[in-house]
């Protein structure tokens, strides 16, 4: 078999992988919370390889590519309508125990949580394998103690991360809590993302605590209690 059979066979084997993860991809990326950047390199991903197979071909592949692009696109924008108009609702407890569970998990984890304005909270933990969803809490429960809570059994009572986090509320600032560590064995690090499309602050009247930092008419500096 010469160079350019096996250069030839690597590509279309490269060209199937494509096939395959686009879909994963889309559902990845406009998961919420979507972000921009993410958003940005799958277009140019996309784009590039979707370019480079019109020069190369085969013809096969720019036309299964186009399709798998049409449909991973239309289920998208389905997902989101649906996903927005429906997240499904799952009771606090049950989202508590899964969250908890990965934070458990021993090698390298990233979690993260947010009160979406919708009344969904999204939910992203990248081991034991990667899962991103929107979950309704069934219940009256408080989304914003939900979060808390759950940095709390993770990080323990005094995370500074919550006052910052009811800082940010009290500003009409939300915020992604992203908690992360190397190893089972290292120290967990919170950031607060801001997530320019998911700023707006979901009002939370039936809580003391996050009731007045949500309110709509809320003025002045945050009371943080
Ligand atoms: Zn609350």
């Amino acid at each position: 078999m010469n160079v350019g059979a096996v250069v030839g066979a690597v590509l279309v084997g490269a060209d199937v992988v494509a096939l395959v993860v686009l879909p994963r991809a889309f559902r990845a990326v406009f998961s919420p919370p979507v972000r921009l950047a993410g958003v940005g390199v799958l277009v140019v991903v996309a784009g590039l390889w979707l370019w480079q197979a019109l020069v190369r071909g085969p013809d096969w592949f720019v036309v299964a590519f186009c399709v798998d692009l049409g449909v991973s696109a239309v289920y998208t924008v389905l997902a989101l309508l649906v996903g927005r108009l429906r997240a499904p609702v799952v009771e606090p407890l049950r989202l508590s125990h899964f969250v908890q569970e990965a934070a458990r998990f021993d090698g390298p984890q990233s979690i993260g949580l947010m009160v979406g304005h919708t009344g969904a909270v999204f939910v992203v933990v990248t081991r034991p394998r990667f899962r991103q969803f929107s979950a309704t809490l069934g219940g009256s429960v408080c989304l914003f103690c939900f979060v808390e809570d759950q940095v709390r059994r993770i990080v323990g009572e005094d995370a500074p991360a919550v006052a910052e986090y009811r800082f940010h509320l009290g500003e009409g600032d939300n915020r992604h809590v992203i908690l992360k560590r190397e190893s089972s064995d290292g120290p967990w690090r919170v950031r607060l993302a801001d997530r320019k499309a998911y700023r707006r602050v979901l009002p939370a009247p039936t809580c003391p605590v996050h009731g007045p930092l949500t309110a709509l008419d809320r003025h002045g500096p945050p009371a943080v209690p």
